[in-house]
């Protein structure tokens, strides 16, 4: 399958892993838009959120847990982070394999700024 996502979680496209478990796996973007900026991914290829089907919700859980080991790891714990999925054209998806971005190491803008 021709998914930039899938070929880092098997390692054919090398990536700056974070944390790894049975069902994620976070690394740091490639591009970073702050000091802080790691990609939490199930292993499943689940292309977009409007995607994730009742037998994925417990790897959304972990996600959620992998999220929170993550901020720890670099830092962002307890000055607090965000944790973001861009959906589909509007939002600017750019890769279709679900994704979360954790963002933090600065005071990041308001959502309505
Ligand atoms: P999206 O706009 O789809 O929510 O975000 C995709 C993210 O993936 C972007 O922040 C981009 O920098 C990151 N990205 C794209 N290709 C690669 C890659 O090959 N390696 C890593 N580590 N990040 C990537
Ligand atoms: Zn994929």
């Amino acid at each position: 399958m021709d998914c930039i996502f899938c070929k880092i979680i098997e390692g054919s496209i090398p990536s700056k892993k974070i944390y790894e478990n049975d069902k994620v796996l976070a690394f740091h973007d490639i591009q970073p838009a702050a000091p802080v900026h790691a990609l939490i991914i199930p292993k499943k290829h689940i292309a977009t959120m409007n995607d994730v089907q009742e037998e994925d919700v417990e790897v959304i859980g972990e996600i959620h847990l992998a999220a929170q080991e993550v901020a720890k790891q670099l830092g962002v714990h307890e000055s607090g982070y965000r944790l973001l999925n861009n959906c589909g054209k509007n939002a600017g998806q750019v890769v279709f394999h679900l994704h979360y971005h954790l963002l933090g190491g600065e005071k990041l803008g308001p959502l309505n700024g």
